[in-house]
């Protein structure tokens, strides 16, 4: 917070929102015009009126914010979104009815009274590796980091799963509990490879393996099957023999029977 303080030094002296709340809602100055920048989520924020309130407008452009999302409260935050919807609505309904000109008027005035920078998306803005490090700092201070540090999570672990999800999704993890799970995974990993190379998993070399594996059982397999194959054709001439022996035995009998009967004949 002292940082943000110092970076106010060149503020323009002109009817604007004081230091002091500006500091409060999380904002640092950029140095140019009347640009200032949240350091926990990267929005930046100019054109201030004397009357706007930085925590309300923190809020309201960048709902995504955490930091700014538990300044306000939640009754506050929702109340916030809430106004901006109608807001938005009425906007809508104004681009195709021109009855309401001094509506128009009134919302374009609030609009340019905190132009955004950005796109009204829910991502952070992440502009390069330094913004990267600043929010990844800012994060480390929540009393979530600090709870995770009492659980004996190391401080590399919680930095790396921030930077990580900061990096690929560009958004905050949805819950505590996701950070947490996170950081339980990553230490998991880390415990098992034991900082052996050869302990490293890689799951395209891995599948490779068990497919070669399954192939190989396959294989024997099919050897199996050609050998029990083998079996049955040495089966059927087997079989053949052995009715050939029984249909002799049964022509040996009835030529018996035969002589037999020429002889009481
Ligand atoms: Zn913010």
């Amino acid at each position: 917070m002292r940082k943000r303080y110092a970076s106010f030094t060149s503020w323009p002296q002109e009817p604007l929102p004081s230091v002091d709340d500006l500091v409060k809602a999380g904002f640092f100055y950029s140095g140019k015009k009347t640009i200032v920048t949240c350091f926990y989520c990267n929005g930046s924020l100019q054109n201030w009126g004397q009357k706007d309130n930085p925590m309300i407008e923190h809020a309201r452009w960048f709902p995504q914010c955490a930091y700014a999302r538990q300044l306000c409260g939640d009754e506050l935050y929702r109340r916030i979104q809430e106004s901006k919807r109608v807001a938005r609505e009425r906007t809508e309904a104004n681009q195709t009815n021109t009855f309401f000109l001094s509506d128009i008027s009134e919302n374009s005035n609030k609009t340019t009274s905190a132009n955004r920078d950005t796109p009204d998306s829910q991502q952070l803005l992440i502009t390069d590796e330094a913004a990267l490090s600043r929010l990844v700092a800012a994060r480390l201070d929540l009393p979530i980091s600090q709870d995770l540090l009492s659980k004996n999570f190391k401080l590399s672990i919680i930095k790396r799963c921030y930077e990580d999800q900061l990096r690929l999704k560009n958004n905050d993890f949805v819950s505590d509990y996701d950070l947490f799970l996170a950081c339980t995974i990553l230490q998991k990993q880390i415990q098992y490879i034991d900082g052996k190379k050869e302990n490293i998993i890689i799951p395209s070399v891995h599948m490779k393996k068990m497919r070669e594996l399954i192939e190989k059982e396959a294989k024997e397999g099919s050897e199996m099957d050609s050998l029990t194959n083998e079996l049955g054709t040495l089966n059927s001439p087997a079989s053949s023999i052995k009715t050939n022996t029984v249909r002799n035995i049964e022509k040996e009998i009835k030529d018996k029977q035969k002589l037999q009967s020429n002889i009481e004949n």
